[in-house]
């Protein structure tokens, strides 16, 4: 069977972009996780329940239909339906962003998503990124990589991400201390928080460029 490579790391180290290059490059899936948790945030939001509620939300995953298909849009990482409903865009509003990871927290949520990536990635041949890649969802991955970059430099990258998805009225000390936020609570949360496994590769890409990274990370490719 083909490799599972995880990239893990906390927002705006660069996952989204060098994963979804690195399995085009590969002919490999690309598997965008945190897309799966922001789903959940804004069908739970959409249905004004509240992001703490954990039996409401439990109720409400228990039945849901996710679907996550590439995108051929280059500034959007994948295509995302909840319920049969195309929701690719909402999910990346400030709103959704900003309560994803109280709802990322809760068990229930968690079981489901990690069991759905785990059918996704069963065949190998997969490029997965998320924050519980290499130490929950996949232990097992051929290679494992975990990307940082100061708050600085991650907050720079989301400006321009925001930017790009017409979102002018930011800031980017705002965004530096959402961000500092969305790592404080994934990292300090009971399930699954965001670490770097034992045996992954820690790239830190403040100086680096997205082909530089690819580059490192293809080079510990055994294959
Ligand atoms: O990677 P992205 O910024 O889209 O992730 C959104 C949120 O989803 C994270 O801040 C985290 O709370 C949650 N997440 C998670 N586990 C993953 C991927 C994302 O808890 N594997």
């Amino acid at each position: 069977t083909k490799p599972i490579i995880a990239l893990d790391g906390p927002a705006g180290a660069g996952k989204s972009t060098v994963s979804r290059r690195l399995a085009r490059e590969l002919g490999y899936v690309y598997l965008d996780t945190g897309a799966m948790y922001r789903a959940i945030t804004w069908l739970v939001m959409e249905n004004n329940i509240n992001v703490e509620d954990e039996e409401s939300i439990a109720s409400l995953v228990a039945n849901v239909q996710l679907e996550l298909l590439p995108s051929d849009n280059l500034q959007i990482p994948v295509t995302v339906k909840i319920n049969g409903q195309d929701i690719t865009k909402e999910i990346r509003t400030p709103r959704v962003t900003n309560q994803v990871s109280k709802v990322a927290a809760q068990s229930a949520v968690r079981e489901k998503m990690v069991a759905l990536q785990q059918e996704y990635g069963a065949k190998g041949g997969i490029v997965a990124e998320g924050r519980d890649i290499g130490t929950n969802v996949f232990p097992h991955a051929q290679l494992k990589i975990f990307l940082t970059a100061t708050p600085q430099a991650r907050a720079k990258r989301r400006l321009i991400d925001l930017q790009n998805q017409g979102e002018s009225n930011i800031d980017l000390d705002t965004l530096i201390k959402e961000i500092e936020e969305r790592d404080y609570l994934d990292s300090t949360r009971a399930i699954a928080p965001l670490k770097k496994a034992e045996d992954a590769i820690e790239l830190i890409t403040d100086n680096l460029t997205i082909d530089q990274v690819i580059e490192k990370i293809k080079s510990y490719l055994i294959l």
